[in-house]
């Protein structure tokens, strides 16, 4: 069951834009976190063990970009991805030659950048829209995870909505779009949670969005209480119900990075179903497929935002 039926996926907005297949090439460019390295914190995130999504020592960017052409060879055309730990985490003279380096390939037509709210100066976000400028497709990834500062405490985040809500009316002043990161299912919340989470970003206005399950890995905080039974991952149908409902409510041109995540054994402690990369995606196709699909339940118009294109 064809997801970009139901819902404006990345891949159905990239194709749009440029006539073919795009696909994004994740990078590592040995960047820390703010709530790791001990300036807001070492622990960080509860659920968060980034060993579980990338490697200890990064690979020259080449090499990675190399790499990632070989696995995603059913496209042609790349955006560079800057996607572990704080990818806005060091001077702005730093980035912009990570930045560029990526950008370098011809076949690379924009860049992603994954990062948290109170971690995007004005000299980031004005070097960002400097590309967005050039014509490169440019996305700004924030990590959110939650609208609800006492969630935000319990995962310990480090940083409150208001971070998030000041990131986005800065990186929109600057038509920087933004895609926000969000988890379905964090200890202690409900449903409507998640929903009250929607409805408070999309009132902000955003442009792209990014859902995913709690997922307990490997050597996060969040594995011990899981194994002392006090933290329990959405169930499948849970997860694929509220995402639903969440996809439903999302205005039409608002893009979908991603309706549910993965990772691999043996990092995966749970849920399961996480193991495999279809079960989450397929479970929520079905349901759209069956109530309706993205904007379906949209009862009022998206704010304005910088478009999540720049037709060149
Ligand atoms: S989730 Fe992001 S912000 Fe939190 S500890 Fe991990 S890398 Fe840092």
């Amino acid at each position: 069951m064809q997801l970009d039926h139901y819902v404006n996926t990345i891949g159905r907005h990239l194709r749009g834009r440029f006539g073919e297949r795009v696909h994004k090439l994740p990078l590592h460019a040995n960047f820390t976190c703010p709530n790791r390295d001990g300036t807001l914190g070492r622990g960080g995130c509860t659920f968060c063990n980034v060993r579980s999504f990338n490697r200890d020592e990064a690979a020259p960017l080449a090499h990675q970009l190399d790499e990632g052409r070989t696995k995603m060879h059913r496209a042609r055309r790349y955006l560079a991805y800057f996607q572990a730990y704080t990818s806005t985490y060091a001077e702005v003279a730093t980035l912009q030659r990570l930045y560029e380096e990526a950008l370098a390939g011809a076949d690379i037509v924009g860049l992603c950048v994954g990062t948290r709210p109170d971690c995007v100066p004005d000299a980031v976000l004005d070097l960002l829209a400097g590309y967005r400028a050039r014509g490169y497709e440019v996305w700004l990834e924030l990590g959110l995870q939650s609208a609800f500062d006492d969630t935000l405490a319990r995962i310990n985040r480090g940083h409150g909505f208001a971070a998030y809500a000041d990131a986005v009316a800065r990186a929109h002043a600057r038509g920087v779009p933004v895609c926000t990161h969000l988890i379905v299912g964090l200890p202690s919340e409900t449903p409507e949670h998640s929903l009250d989470t929607l409805d408070r970003v999309l009132e902000l206005g955003v442009a792209g969005l990014k859902l995913h399950p709690l997922m307990i890995v490997k050597g996060s905080r969040l594995a011990a209480a899981w194994r002392r039974g006090e933290v329990a991952p959405p169930d499948a149908g849970h997860y694929a119900d509220v995402a639903t409902e969440m996809i439903r409510r999302t205005p039409a041109p608002v893009v979908y990075h991603r309706v549910s995540a993965t990772a691999n054994a043996p990092t995966l402690l749970a849920p399961p179903w996480c193991a495999g990369r279809f079960e989450g995606i397929h479970a929520i196709a079905r349901r759209l497929a069956a109530t309706g699909g993205q904007g379906s339940l949209t009862t009022r118009p998206l704010p304005p935002t910088p478009a999540s294109s720049n037709p060149t």
